[in-house]
């Protein structure tokens, strides 16, 4: 999987990169520092989960609702698989807000 350069979660633009072997003994296998505004993922890991655990952490962040470790996890996996589920909605749903 590619990531994109930044990613954007609410008003942060997070730099993204690929990093090995990073810490990851509290949770999935990457990091997001919303002071640095970077995102980094360990590329040997399941990528779009880590990298949607990531983006749980933005947004609890960016719109202060305050999620256990467990809780950020389960919505990221529920997250992906509501995307994966209703591609076509996610897709409606966009072009609507892009109206
Ligand atoms: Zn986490």
């Amino acid at each position: 999987m590619r990531l994109p350069r930044k990613i954007k979660i609410g008003a942060i633009d997070y730099a993204t990169s690929f990093k090995k072997d990073l810490n990851h003994s509290a949770g999935a296998p990457g990091i997001i520092n919303f002071w640095k505004r970077f995102i980094r993922i360990d590329p040997d890991c399941c990528v779009p989960h880590t990298t949607m655990h990531e983006i749980v952490h933005g947004i609890a962040h960016g719109w202060q609702v305050d999620l256990s470790e467990n809780d950020n996890d389960r919505l990221a996996q529920g997250f992906l698989c509501f995307m994966k589920d209703n591609p076509k909605l996610v897709m409606s749903l966009l072009e609507d807000l892009e109206g």
